[in-house]
């Protein structure tokens, strides 16, 4: 169990996000629920942990911006005092566009969300979780995605080259704290049922690529869930540069 201890989960508002605030609060982890806008999900997923007697509060901030991210680890701080866990989740696609359609805004909006924030939240985690700051170690789980190692031709380059820079994120910040009490693993999600197809223009993508993987079904937010559990646990104690694939074989 995970009595009092505090994870951030970025993007925790909805999808795979808000499936792993559930779980974690009923696993004794105190929550921090991140949102962008969607205030009254995150509010609901709050209320859910509260409900089920777990402790959790929503925080607003765009993990793409420099004063979101600030304002995003103000509130914990101020809230529970400590953090011993995040999750690198909050992340975006686009609409399926070829390279020559990729316009430079996109590019950069694209990379600011599921990189540069990616990396800013576990600066500011790892400030105050790693022994080497006086911080009681802690661990973190980074979003990757089957695209890394897929490419997503003729979708999303854009966006797979991002979850590509998460892969070796997660395997150079893993051996740089790894003496600092913190493990960094990641997981890699093949196609899991949530917004973010629709978010892209693709509502049905989850069903219609059911047949392209091995298992002939999407997975679910919950699935990943509780590959992310495991790797926040301490069934992990000695897991960490890990990349875990939830694909169905995808
Ligand atoms: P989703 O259903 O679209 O939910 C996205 C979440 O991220 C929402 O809570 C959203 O907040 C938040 N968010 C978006 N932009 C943000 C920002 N700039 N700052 C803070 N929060 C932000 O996504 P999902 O499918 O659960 O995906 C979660 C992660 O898994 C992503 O990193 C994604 O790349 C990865 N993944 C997903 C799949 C899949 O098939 N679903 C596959 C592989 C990898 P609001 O509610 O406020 O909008």
């Amino acid at each position: 169990m995970s009595e009092g201890r505090v994870l951030l989960v970025t993007g925790g508002s909805r999808g795979i996000g808000a499936a792993v605030c559930l779980a974690a609060a009923s696993e004794g982890w105190r929550v921090a629920i991140n949102y962008a806008s969607n205030r009254q999900a995150a509010e609901e997923v709050a209320r859910r942990i509260s409900e089920a007697g777990g402790s959790a509060i929503a925080v607003e901030g765009d993990v793409g911006s420099e004063n979101g991210v600030r304002a995003i680890f103000a509130a914990v701080d101020a809230a529970f005092g400590r953090l011993d866990g995040l999750v690198n989740n909050a992340g975006i696609v686009g609409p399926p566009q070829r390279i020559d359609e990729i316009s430079p805004e996109r590019l950069e909006r694209m990379f600011r969300i599921n990189v540069t924030g990616a990396i800013r939240c576990a600066a500011e985690a790892v400030l105050r979780m790693s022994t080497r700051h006086g911080g009681k170690g802690g661990v973190v789980v980074n979003l990757s995605s089957a695209a890394a190692v897929l490419g997503s031709a003729g979708q999303y380059v854009d966006y797979a080259a991002t979850k590509g820079a998460i892969d070796s994120f997660t395997i150079g910040l893993a051996r740089e704290v790894a003496a600092e009490g913190i493990r960094v693993n990641a997981v890699r999600p093949g196609i899991i049922d949530t917004d973010i197809h629709a978010s892209g223009g693709l509502p049905d993508r989850a069903r219609q690529m059911a047949s392209s993987i091995p298992m002939q079904r999407p997975g679910t937010a919950g699935e990943v869930a509780d590959a992310i559990l495991y790797l926040l646990s301490d069934k992990a104690t000695y897991v960490t540069g890990a990349i875990l694939s939830v694909s169905g074989g995808r």
